[in-house]
């Protein structure tokens, strides 16, 4: 028998092109699962990544805004695998205004990305886990699902509806074997914060490094990133069978932001 805790089983990660999504993507393919991957950009380099840990991996090129996308992917990965077991939504992106300067479409693509996307992918993974009597939901939120900055109001917006989300589903499954958490990571040096570090470098006419420290300084008092190994380790847990009884968390791994 495989020792791999995941083998037999199949992870869709949204946005496992990049960054988090990929760490968490590797890490299950680490434990035996097959992967869906999605997201947009240099897909073969990934994708060998994720083949390198010996398990099968397909990508779909769904975008998160289409719902008839989202669709397609979710029938891509049945006909592929059988189904899904392991969902991670991930897929992402960013944008820095006040409120009355934030751009509407920024605002109409964040909250349809980082929060619509993971009510589609799971109304649809759903009924297929509890068939299986198993069944895992993880939501990339951020400590920004707990807390707010400035400038972020659809971010922080579309956190913590991801956050209410995960909630509701792991009530709505609490006794079935189907468990929905979110992941609340503080800042991961991934391109998507690569661009804030580079804007207030531009903005304040430092260095890159000066930027960085002034970044985790302003809120995350280990002053390090958490890395998307870590945050994989995690999810890997969360598919644990030590994890059964764990449902509902928002789960931070943030340096201590949220704790000050
Ligand atoms: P990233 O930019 O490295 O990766 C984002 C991924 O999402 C990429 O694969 C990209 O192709 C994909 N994506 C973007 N738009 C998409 C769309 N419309 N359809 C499909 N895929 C799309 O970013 P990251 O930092 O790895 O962020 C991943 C998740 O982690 C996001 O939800 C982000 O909010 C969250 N997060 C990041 C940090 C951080 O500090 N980096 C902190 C907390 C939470």
């Amino acid at each position: 028998m495989s020792q791999l805790q995941l083998a037999g089983k199949t992870a869709l990660v949204t946005g496992s092109t990049s960054g988090i999504g990929l760490g968490i993507a590797i890490a299950l393919a680490k434990e035996g699962a097959n992967i869906v991957m999605n997201g947009f950009g240099d897909v073969a380099g990934p994708k060998a990544e994720i083949e390198a840990c010996k398990t099968k991996v397909v990508h779909h090129p769904a975008d998160m805004c289409k719902a008839s996308d989202i669709q397609d992917m979710m029938e891509f990965a049945k006909n592929q695998f059988g189904g899904v077991d392991i969902l991670v939504n991930n897929a992402g992106i960013q944008h820095v205004a006040p409120v009355e300067n934030f751009p509407v479409e920024k605002w109409d693509a964040i909250i349809a990305i980082n929060l619509t996307s993971a009510f589609h992918t799971s109304r649809l993974a759903i009924p297929f886990m509890q068939q299986k009597k198993w069944g895992r939901i993880i939501n990339v939120a951020s400590v920004h699902g707990l807390v707010a900055s400035a400038q972020k109001s659809a971010y922080v917006a579309a956190k913590h509806g991801i956050v209410g989300l995960t909630k509701v589903t792991a009530l709505e499954n609490a006794t079935t074997g189907v468990t929905c958490n979110a992941i609340c990571p503080g800042w991961v040096l991934t391109p998507l914060v690569q661009k804030q570090v580079d804007a207030k470098a531009a903005e304040l006419k430092i260095s890159n490094e000066e930027a960085t420290k002034l970044l985790l300084g302003e809120k995350e008092p280990s002053m390090q990133f958490t890395t998307p190994e870590e945050l994989g380790a995690l999810a890997v847990f969360m598919c644990s069978k030590a994890a059964d009884n764990v449902r509902g968390v928002a789960w931070n791994m943030d340096g201590g932001w949220t704790a000050q």
